[in-house]
């Protein structure tokens, strides 16, 4: 696990019931699944050149709404991103794709369908908040895929389509561990489903959230996305 942002918002946009005039700092992370023959990187975290002025980069106006960047270090700066060979994103939000332009434009990435078209679709831009230049048109290939997928066709590392944050939300199971990304925010939300007050279909979102509920409950490590006191950078281990 890396971590590739922070981002302070009030709390009680992040997570129902909380506070609107508290502020609270989450980390936006990155992950990197090494086999014996790929390097596949999940999420790219937020683009360096848009942490001290995101309207200037995005040329438009309140690019990232109410939540202010910070950057210690971007992906570039922790992996040698020519060695990727595969980028998997859970969804295209910013903090999620933002820099996926730093990578080789042959290095394909892997999304769902569902998601990539609501990329596409202005309303569905609009309502989810994406910033379409992170993904652009470009050469690089892209693999559109439909519901859960065996990504390497071995049972080793499986897209679960996780939909509700986004249209086309996915997690990424490798083994035990479960990389549940924006399903929940936070670890409690597997249980109280407080989530943020965005979000494309909350009703989608909590059946999303049962479904990683019963992975944990079976014994699986499930990460949230966006846990201060969950998620910290390194090896993790299911
Ligand atoms: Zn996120």
């Amino acid at each position: 696990m890396f971590n590739v942002g922070w981002l302070t918002a009030p709390a009680g946009l992040l997570r129902a019931g909380e506070d609107m005039d508290e502020s609270i700092r989450i980390p936006v992370p990155a992950y990197l699944i090494e086999t014996e023959t790929e390097r596949i990187l999940v999420d790219t975290g937020l683009h360096p050149a848009s942490i001290s002025d995101p309207d200037d980069f995005y040329r438009r106006p309140w690019a990232f709404g109410p939540f202010g960047p910070e950057q210690d270090e971007s992906i570039a700066d922790q992996i040698d991103l020519r060695t990727i060979t595969k980028v998997v994103l859970t969804h295209l939000h910013w903090d999620h794709a933002g820099a996926l332009s730093l990578i080789p434009a042959r290095t394909p990435v892997v999304v769902q369908r569902t998601e990539w078209a609501a990329g596409h679709d202005d309303a569905a831009v609009q309502r989810n908040f994406y910033l379409p230049p992170d993904y652009a048109a470009s050469d690089r290939p892209i693999e559109l895929v439909d519901g859960d997928h065996d990504l390497l066709g071995d049972g080793s590392i499986v897209l679960l389509l996780t939909p509700g944050h986004t249209p086309g939300h996915q997690s990424v199971q490798i083994g035990d561990l479960v990389l549940g990304a924006d399903v929940v925010h936070f670890q409690s939300g597997l249980d109280d489903h407080r989530f943020p007050l965005f979000g494309d279909d909350h009703a989608a979102q909590a059946r999303s959230a049962e479904r990683l509920k019963a992975l944990h409950d079976a014994g699986h490590t499930v990460l949230p996305g966006h846990d201060p006191a969950v998620l910290r950078p390194g090896p993790v281990t299911a």
